[in-house]
Parts: structure tokens; sequence; C-alpha cells
């Protein structure tokens, strides 16, 4: 049972999510509305068995769901709510999912998971796994999100939902108790580990490590995947906003509100907020066009400037807060390597969201990837500066005889019209849409190993 409290009206009582389990076994997941709230959390308690009746279903698609179950309860305002002690229902229920099972896994937005593990806590001392001197930890983590994170799946708690429990004194643990007693030392030697960052370098990062994908293809992905992609950029869309006002512990987009803003991942309100970069550069290879957003962490390392850094000479400048600064335009015409991230669209006016995590600018690491993948780094040049070439026959012509044009002309032609509806959103709309972009940010600045170039 738990409480999400309704951050768009901050005077409004929370929402009640509850997880029941019934005589069976089975286990569904029940919602209360904000406006119920005051009519069923006197009666609620955890642990407590009740019979309900008088109830709505619905069907139970929403992201992260916390059970298995297709459908989920709605209480009503006149939904019945009684008492039952008089009921035996053993109230340890646990789904729990095996590491391998996570670390295969291709999507991360289906279900909250449970996980039952072993941690093995050293003293700083000792040398790491001495297991003589290690004290041992059973930890149940109970509504537990998978996420993508900088290409590898790991595991990450949820503002509301998610429990810890360390040594909790249930069956469940001390059944895995014995079940390690009888392995002896063998359980430790082979250990799969969930979320493992390693920051590589450039030439193994860019050539040999992550896939390369045209354009087109990454385009047509279907699932959210991370390749790098040679290409240059043709444009800076100036019709968005270039940077983001962004939270100061966690860089998520705040929402803002009369007087103050208000960060949704670390639910705190604050009047403060730090400028961060956004800027959607369109991109064009040899096989099409797309839209990348770059983030702070890849532009502030291209440019040589944050955001706060421009932001601040042009207050002082007393440029308003609509003008385009000239130091974004060193990216324009710029052949380079994008490692990038391919995820869903996050609303309607847009098929996909590109974002770029680590940008490559290193001529000799280019040319490598590029003499491997049978890139035309000539040609993608040609684009940049014959660009919108009119018809087929004059792009071959400027490309060179031995440059096979496909249907790249007629999608050039076509990027401001109905190539890209996300042009068709009015201006003020695309500017509100713009945090969220931040919550496919791969990394954030307090992290030591989010990726830079
Ligand atoms: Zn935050």
């Amino acid at each position: 049972m738990w409480k999400v409290p309704s951050y768009e009206k901050s005077y409004s009582q929370p929402s009640m999510e509850l997880v029941v389990l019934d005589k069976e076994g089975s286990r569904i997941h029940c919602f209360i509305r904000s406006v119920h709230y005051r009519l069923f959390e006197p009666i609620l308690e955890e642990g407590k068995m009740f019979v309900l009746a008088n109830f709505t279903m619905d069907s139970n698609t929403q992201k992260y769901r916390p059970t298995k179950h297709s459908m989920r309860i709605i209480f009503k305002r006149d939904t019945l709510v009684s008492s039952a002690d008089d009921i035996a229902i053993s109230i340890e229920s646990f789904d729990f999912v095996a590491t391998k099972e996570i670390l295969s896994s291709v999507r991360d937005d289906l279900f909250l998971i449970g996980m039952l593990f072993d941690v093995l806590i050293v003293p700083p001392t000792s040398s790491l796994l001495d297991a003589n001197k290690a004290n041992e930890f059973i930890i149940v983590l109970q509504f537990a999100k998978m996420k993508f994170y900088n290409g590898v799946m790991t595991i990450t708690n949820t503002n509301y939902t998610t429990r810890l429990m360390v040594n909790a004194n249930l069956e469940v643990v001390k059944k895995f108790c014995q079940k390690l007693i009888g392995l002896g030392t063998k359980h430790s030697t082979t250990i799969d580990v969930i979320g493992w960052v390693v920051r590589y370098s450039p030439s193994e990062d860019f050539v040999s490590l992550t896939p390369y994908a045209l354009i087109y293809q990454i385009k047509q992905t279907v699932e959210k995947s991370t390749y790098v992609t040679c290409g240059t950029v043709i444009d800076i869309d100036r019709d968005h906003a270039w940077w983001y006002k962004a939270c100061r512990q966690c860089t998520q987009g705040l929402e803002a509100l009369t007087d103050q803003f208000y960060c949704a991942k670390c639910d705190v309100y604050s009047t403060i907020f730090v400028a961060r970069f956004c800027i959607q550069v369109r991109v064009v290879d040899e096989s099409d066009t797309a839209t990348f957003v770059l983030f702070e962490n890849s532009a502030s390392k291209f440019l040589g400037l944050t955001a706060a850094d421009i932001r601040t000479s042009m207050l002082a400048k007393g440029y308003g807060r609509d003008h385009f600064p000239e130091q974004l335009n060193a990216l324009v015409g710029k052949t380079l390597l994008f490692k990038l991230t391919r995820h869903d669209s996050l609303n309607k006016f847009q098929a996909c969201v590109i974002t770029v995590s680590r940008i490559c600018s290193d001529p000799e690491i280019i040319a490598s990837l590029a003499l491997e993948k049978n890139i035309q780094l000539h040609s993608l040049t040609c684009w940049f500066h014959h660009p919108l070439p009119s018809t087929k026959t004059a792009s071959v012509s400027e490309l060179g005889t031995d440059h096979v044009v496909t249907q790249t002309p007629v999608k050039r032609l076509c990027i401001r019209s109905d190539d890209d509806i996300s042009y068709r959103a009015s201006l003020s709309a695309s500017k509100s849409l713009l945090p969220a972009f931040e919550k496919c940010i791969p990394g954030n600045a307090t992290d030591p190993v989010a990726e830079d170039m």
C-alpha cells in the first residue's frame, strides 16, 4: 500500500495504490483516486484482511505495472470495504526475477519486479570478497524498476512504491539462507553484475563496441536501442529552445508552477534552476536525415561552453530569452560521430526521439570508422555545402559518378514539410514538451560515469 502525491495540485489529496492478495495467492493492483482518498485511507491497513465489493475494473496497461494481472481494480465512492479478520491468508507473496532474466531483458518498462539476493559487505581494510571478514545480508527488493542506463540494464527504485528489506523475518528469506548454506562457498564463484557501467575510450566506444547504423536504420528500429552513426550537422532547430530549466540535483526538466518549480523525480519544490543544453540538430548521412537532441554533457564538451555560460553572457549583453546564441553555430557543417539512443516518441508530434550521449570529433577515429564501414566522408560534407539538391541527376553529378544516390535527395526536399511532422507543432506546444526529453538523458551531472567525450 503506498500513496502517490498529486503534484499538479499541491492542495489536493494523494492517490493511493494497493497490491492485494487473495486466498489463492493471486495478486491484483488497486487504485484509489485522490478524490476518494479521505473515504478509504482511514479504513485500509497493510497486512489486514478485507472483503471488497462494488468496484470497477480497468485493464492493467500502464507502464511499470506492479502485478502481472491483466486487470486492475478501481475504487468507487460507494465501494464497500469491510474488515475480515477471521479469514486467514498468508500475506507473504513474492514473485522473484532472476538476475540472468533481468540481464537478458530487452524491454524495461513492463513490470515492477521483485528480487531476492545475497550481499556481502566487506570491511574496507580487507581484500575484495574476503568471505571470512564479510558480513552477509539477505536483501529482498520489492517493486523495483528495470531501467536501461547507458545501454545496460540496471535496477532502480521508484519514488513511492519500491521497498527494500534487509534480513527480513520472512519465510522466503529463511529458505534462501538454507539454500545458500547447502551450496557452501560455491555460490560466490559466478556473479552476474547488473548495471555494470564501464567508461570506454572514444575509439573503443565509437569504433569497436557500439554497433554502427545508418540514420534510416535507426529510424526503423522498433526497440529502444543504442548505436553509433556518422553524419553532418546541417542545421540547428531554432524553433525549439536550446536550453531548459533543470533540477540542480538530478538534471530533470522542471515543471514551472506559478511562483516556483517542481522536480517530479526528486519530489522537491524550488525557486532555483540550472540551465542545461537540449539542442536539436538536424543531421544528414547518405541514407536519411533526423533530428538529434544534444544534452549538456555531450554539447558542452564539444562547444567548450556550458549552457549556463552562454546564458550568463547573453544576459550580460542584454539579449532577450529568445535570442539564438552564435556559439551554437560551431556545430553546423561538422561531420561527427554520434553515440545515440533511439527512444519511443514522448508525444504524438514525433515518430521517435533520438538523444546523443557522446560526440566524437577526432578525425582519426572518424576516418577509421569510415574505412571500416565504407562511409563516404566526402559525400557527407557535400550535403552541407550543397544542401537541398533539386533533382536526383543534379546531386549525382555533384557527388561524382562513382557514388550511387538512392532516395536521399527526395527525402531531403521534405525535411520541413511532411517528412517530420514535429514541425507542425505550435511553437508554444513544442517548448512546453522540451523538459520531457530529459527523461531520455542517459546520465546526469553528478554521476562520475556519465558519458562525456
Ligand atoms: Zn530533481
